[in-house]
């Protein structure tokens, strides 16, 4: 049997923190503010959403919304987000992703200043993914990845990790800070040619690819840590991740579930961001 590495104690572990962090700079009479950009009326980015505006509660967190309408005009997106850029109260900002149009949103990302950029959504903050500068904040799902990790005090320097998905949001992302852990990091993607090998391989899984279930039994050998980030619908039409869970638990060695797991992480990470955001400004 695998241990379950359920995302709900690491998320109120930090949740707890922040909540200090947050009186300490409310004393200060600053209160950390969070902009929530969205476009249209998708479900997962509401489910996102709610989570987010949830936590963000919690912790004491304020919340502004800019909901736009799925056919807004590029002007109307962009003035939105020279607002959030000229509101000195708010210290971070989310976009959700990707919008209905690619050119408007990679306008909008040139623009956002790189201080509120609290998911990686400026070339600035992706460079320091890379370069480990210090500069802006990684995605917050990549990071919710390695902290859920610690927390559960599983050795990554030194261990063999398969990535599998190669996306900007989570694999590459997930695979340079696990390789600033000094874990030997092996990236797959739609064109490798023995992804169940290079998983079986590994000392951590860490699944991003977005296919229900595509992880069967033969991904998998015992010992193994797997961490699914993946959020898909199964055939009866119940949440599930890229693993099969049912096939790897009784191989593996730990597992996270979903739901449950990494994304339970992810919004305590947005809102670590947004307090440091408001510590720094
Ligand atoms: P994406 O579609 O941008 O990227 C998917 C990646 O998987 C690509 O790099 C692609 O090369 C790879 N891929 C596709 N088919 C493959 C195959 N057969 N074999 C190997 N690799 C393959 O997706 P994304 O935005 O990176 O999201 C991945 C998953 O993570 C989705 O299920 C998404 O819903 C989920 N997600 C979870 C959270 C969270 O907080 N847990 C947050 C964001 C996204």
């Amino acid at each position: 049997m695998a241990d379950i590495l359920k995302g709900g104690p690491c998320a109120k572990a930090l949740t707890e923190e922040l909540i200090g962090r947050t009186v300490t700079l409310k004393q200060k009479d600053v209160t950390p503010c969070l902009a929530l950009l969205r476009i249209g009326e998708r479900g997962d980015d509401i489910a996102y959403e709610n989570a987010a505006v949830k936590r963000c509660e919690k912790i004491g967190i304020s919340v502004k919304k800019f909901l736009l309408r799925s056919d807004v005009s590029r002007e109307e997106v962009l003035s939105a987000v020279r607002a959030i850029n000229m509101d000195a109260d708010i210290h971070g900002c989310l976009m959700f992703r990707p919008f209905p149009d690619k050119a408007v949103e990679e306008a909008a990302s040139r623009l956002l200043l790189p201080e509120k950029d609290v998911d990686c959504m400026t070339s600035g903050s992706l460079a320091s993914v890379f370069s480990g500068s210090g500069v802006g904040y990684p995605p917050c799902t990549a990071e919710a990845v390695v902290r859920l990790l610690h927390y559960y005090d599983i050795p990554i320097s030194g261990r063999r990790v398969t990535v599998a998905g190669r996306s900007l949001v989570i694999g590459k992302p997930v695979s340079m800070l696990l390789l600033r852990e000094n874990a030997t990091v092996t990236v797959c993607h739609s064109r490798t040619e023995d992804l169940a090998g290079e998983c079986r391989r590994a000392d951590i899984v860490v699944a991003a690819i977005g296919k229900a279930k595509l992880l069967t039994k033969e991904f998998f050998a015992k010992g193994q840590v797997v961490v699914d980030v993946g959020i898909n619908v199964d055939a009866a039409g119940n949440m599930c991740g890229d693993c099969d869970f049912e096939a790897a638990e009784p191989v593996v060695a730990a597992i996270t579930p979903v739901p449950g797991g990494v994304g339970s992480v992810t919004t305590a990470v947005l809102c670590e961001h947004v307090v440091r955001a408001a510590e720094k400004a």
